[in-house]
């Protein structure tokens, strides 16, 4: 019997990203994504005999700007090549590639560590390439539709050393490394559109390496388009190869697919795997030659990467690892906090606004914080109300809403609906007697000794103020109240 703990999983990632441009890569046709099938296509992007591809420098821009959010090398020439094949959705019979010569090496990506899952994942290679055409199998599979719109489209294809050692630590990685994407500009990462695919190359190894290596081959499972499916994917293959190690078996080294349905990888047909691309320098297009002054230049003006962003929010403004990653999480919402800060607000009643009330408002009217009336500057008047306890919590939360929906000022909301908090004590006594003289048998309750007959008594005078009484005041009067029998 095998301990399965004896083993961990090691992963490496290829994962393709769509990137963030108006025309393809070799071609001016548009990239928009849900055009009627074929309309975006030319005779660079179908492969008609004696057109000529123009690389895209837009492309490549958003390439260098990739490479170097991850630390890699650009390097200061590089070529593309055919890689040759033949499927239907390939119009040209080759795709248009990096292989000897890609546009960066190294660097790496830095994951935080949660649950165990943190670590250094290194980076291999950095290229560009094109994009396939999509078939659709038609549901009695007599035929295929071929849409040749997404063929020529750019991709940025990042593969990673197999330092990933679980197949949360996988999912964590993708996340990590669609945040920075998305952050530096080089793609807007929409899973839904397919705008990142990740092939998963696994492996196990045993924990303890003086023992020898395992005899298990790598397992390729290709074209994964979910976190989701990447994470569950690794888990059906870390019990496969512990169960075929378990067994004495010898796996062989192929290429698999994921079921998502029946949540299971299978063997990819042998003669897929027998690929032998051929790939040589594409004749039709100059070497790329990027001056490191000009790498330089991009990388200048990128925005900040989300961990230096979330590091900074935990020592600037004395945020909570988790506050600082749920605004880091959500750019534009970062972007609010930041500004509410500097209107004067404490940065840690400001993140517990923006995680909780701001960020619920905007869930519920589904609408981005950009598009709403409320502001920074609304938020910070509203804090510093909040903060001089002129008004209570639970006044500031009213306010809010009309702030979100209306953009008023909240000093003026609350100076026009007299929400100011009442902490005059003989205003509060007037009315707190008011509540005992119309609740007997609660005042009778606590007055035999049911402690819990308080809580309703200050609620009713909370509804009484609308919330507007401050409840510790109003505890201490009632209490005092009742006790003298007054
Ligand atoms: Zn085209």
């Amino acid at each position: 019997m095998i301990d399965p703990g004896a083993y961990r999983a090691t992963i490496g990632l290829e994962i393709h990203v769509a990137l963030n441009t108006r025309s393809k890569m070799f071609c001016g046709c548009s990239t928009d994504f849900g055009a009627p099938p074929n309309t975006n296509v030319c005779p660079v992007c179908l492969g008609l005999p004696g057109s000529l591809p123009v690389t895209n420098s837009g492309a490549v821009n958003l390439g260098i700007i990739a490479a170097r959010a991850l630390g890699s090398q650009v390097r200061t020439r590089s070529h593309f090549e055919r890689k040759n094949y033949h499927y239907p959705d390939l119009p040209k019979g080759y795709q248009i590639s990096q292989y000897s010569a890609p546009l960066a090496v190294g660097g790496e990506l830095v994951l935080d560590d949660v649950e165990g899952e943190g670590g250094r994942i290194g980076i291999i290679r950095v290229h560009l390439e094109e994009d396939a055409g999509k078939s659709t199998h038609s549901a009695d599979k007599g035929s295929t539709l071929l849409d040749f719109n997404r063929c020529g489209v750019p991709l940025a294809e990042i593969v990673t050393e197999p330092h990933i050692q679980s197949p949360g630590q996988a999912r964590r990685f993708l996340e990590e490394l669609r945040a920075l994407l998305r952050v530096v500009g080089v793609s807007e990462v929409r899973m839904e559109e397919g705008e990142l695919r990740c092939d998963v190359n696994f492996n196990l190894v045993r924990c303890d390496e003086g023992e020898g290596p395992v005899r298990t081959e790598i397992s390729e499972v290709k074209n994964l388009n979910s976190f989701r499916s990447v994470q569950r994917a690794s888990e059906y293959e870390l019990k496969r190869h512990v169960e075929a190690v378990s067994r004495g078996d010898v796996l062989e080294h192929e290429t698999r697919h994921w079921d998502e349905e029946r949540g299971v990888t299978y063997s990819a047909r042998s003669k897929e795997m027998a690929h032998d691309y051929r790939y040589f320098p594409d004749p039709d297009l100059p070497p790329l030659v990027i001056d490191p002054g000009y790498a330089d230049h991009l990388a200048g003006g990128m925005p900040e990467p989300p961990r230096a962003k979330r590091i900074r929010f935990a020592d600037e403004f004395g945020l909570s690892r988790y506050d600082a990653a749920v605004l880091v999480a959500d750019p534009p919402l970062a972007d609010f906090f930041e500004e509410t800060v500097s209107h004067g607000a404490s940065a840690r009643a400001a993140a517990r606004w923006i995680t909780g009330e701001v960020a619920a408002h905007l869930n519920a009217s589904g609408a981005a914080i950009s598009d709403v009336p409320a502001s920074p500057a609304h938020l910070a008047e509203l804090l510093e109300l909040l903060e001089a306890e002129q008004i209570s919590e639970k006044v500031a939360k009213r306010v809010w809403r009309d702030v979100f929906e209306s953009g008023t000022m909240p000093r003026v909301i609350v100076e026009r609906e007299c929400l100011a908090k009442i902490d005059d004590p003989e205003e509060l006594r007037d009315i707190v007697s008011a509540v005992i003289a119309e609740n007997p048998d609660a005042a009778a309750e606590y007055s035999s000794g049911k402690d819990r007959a308080i809580g309703y008594l200050v609620g009713k005078v909370m509804e009484d103020t609308r919330g507007r009484a401050d409840p510790r005041l109003v505890n201490d009067i009632l209490r005092d109240m009742l006790r003298s029998g007054s």
